[in-house]
C-alpha cells in the first residue's frame, strides 16, 4: 500500500495515477498529523479505513508522508563507498546515530533553501524507515516488526566542522517522499535500489544490501538509545557519489519499491554569510565532478 500525505495534511492511498482519500478519523485538535494518527492506530489494517474521494495524482499537492515525526534519527557513514570518498576513519559503529530536527522535514516538489552564501551543501540520497509501533530495547531479530513502511529521503547537509545536528537541521533539509510504501508491499529493506540524479545526471546508484548496519540493526540500536514512536523516521545513510547542490538545481531520488520520484529544487534566495567557522574543518568531501 502506498500512503501519501496530500493537500495540507490529508491522507490518501496511491494506486497508479490516482489517489483516494482515506478517512482516518484523526482529531484535528490533537496536534498530530492524520498520517501519524493512522500509523499509530492499533486498529489499522491495510484497506480498512473508509475511502473517500478519488483524485488524479497530478491534481493534488503531496507533502512529506509523515510531516511531523517526533524525531528523525540518521546514520552517518553507513556505506563503505561513502566512507572512502569522505576519507572518514570511522563508520556508523564508531559514531552512533545523530538527530535531524523534525522541523527540517519537507515534501516532494518542495524547495530546499540554502541558508548561507559561503558554504558547500550536498545531497545525500537515503532509504528511510518509518516506525509503526513503539519500540524500546528491541532485538535485531524483532526490529523490522516495528517498521510501518519505507520512503526515500534526502539528508541535505552543510559540509564542514560544525556539529552534524546543525549542519543537517536547517529548515527544508529533510525532503521525504513522494509517499511511503508499507513494509508488506515494500519487501526486504536489505535489497532496495537507490539512485540520485542532479539535473538529470545520475550521481548516486547503490543497493541497500551494501549498508554497513542493516535497517534491522539501525532500528534495534536506535531503540536502545531512546523510545521510538509511531511515525518516527530513521534515515539509513548515503552511498558514494555525494556532491554539491546549488541554486536552480533539481534533485531526484529514486528508491526501488516506491515507484515514484522524490523531486526537489534548490534555491539560495535569502542566503547570508555563515555565522560559524567550520568551513575548512570536518570530513573532506570529494571534489564535485560536475563543477570542478
Ligand atoms: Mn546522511
Amino acid at each position: 500500500m502506498k500512503l501519501a500525505t496530500f493537500n495540507e495534511g490529508r491522507v490518501g492511498v496511491v494506486e497508479g495515477d490516482h489517489l483516494t482519500e482515506l478517512e482516518v478519523g484523526a482529531d484535528p485538535h490533537s496536534g498530530v498529523s492524520p498520517m501519524r494518527h493512522l500509523i499509530g492506530s492499533a486498529t489499522f489494517r491495510p484497506g480498512q479505513p473508509r475511502r473517500g474521494r478519488s483524485y488524479p495524482l497530478s491534481t493534488v499537492t503531496l507533502g512529506a508522508p509523515v510531516p511531523d515525526p517526533s524525531k528523525v534519527m540518521a546514520a552517518p557513514v553507513n556505506y563503505r563507498s561513502h566512507q572512502e570518498e569522505m576519507n572518514e576513519a570511522v563508520q556508523v559503529s564508531g559514531l552512533g546515530l545523530f538527530l535531524k530536527a523534525p522541523s527540517s522535514v519537507t515534501g516532494p516538489g518542495g524547495q530546499v533553501v540554502l541558508p548561507y552564501s559561503d558554504r558547500r551543501f550536498d545531497f545525500e540520497a537515503e532509504l528511510a524507515a518509518v516506525i509503526g509501533s513503539t519500540a524500546r530495547h528491541v532485538p535485531v531479530s524483532d526490529a523490522l516488526d516495528h517498521v510501518f513502511g519505507y520512503t526515500a529521503l534526502l539528508d541535505v547537509t552543510m559540509r564542514g566542522g560544525e556539529d552534524r545536528s546543525t549542519r543537517k537541521s536547517f529548515e527544508t533539509f529533510t525532503p521525504m517522499g513522494p509517499w511511503l510504501v508499507t513494509a508488506d508491499e515494500f519487501g526486504s529493506p536489505d535489497d532496495a535500489d537507490l539512485a540520485c540524479f542532479v539535473n538529470g545526471d545520475r550521481r548516486q546508484a547503490a543497493n541497500t544490501r551494501d549498508l554497513i548496519w542493516s535497517v534491522a540493526e539501525l532500528v534495534s540500536y536506535a531503540s536502545s538509545i531512546t523510545t521510538l514512536h509511531p511515525g518516527d523516521v530513521i534515515a539509513t545513510g548515503t552511498p558514494a557519489g555525494v556532491g554539491a547542490i546549488r541554486d536552480g538545481d533539481t534533485v531526484d531520488v529514486e528508491l526501488g519499491g516506491v515507484g515514484g520520484l522524490l523531486r526537489i529544487t534548490v534555491t539560495d534566495e535569502g542566503a547570508v554569510p555563515s555565522r560559524t567557522t567550520g568551513k575548512d574543518r570536518g570530513p573532506v568531501p570529494p571534489l564535485d565532478p560536475a563543477r570542478a
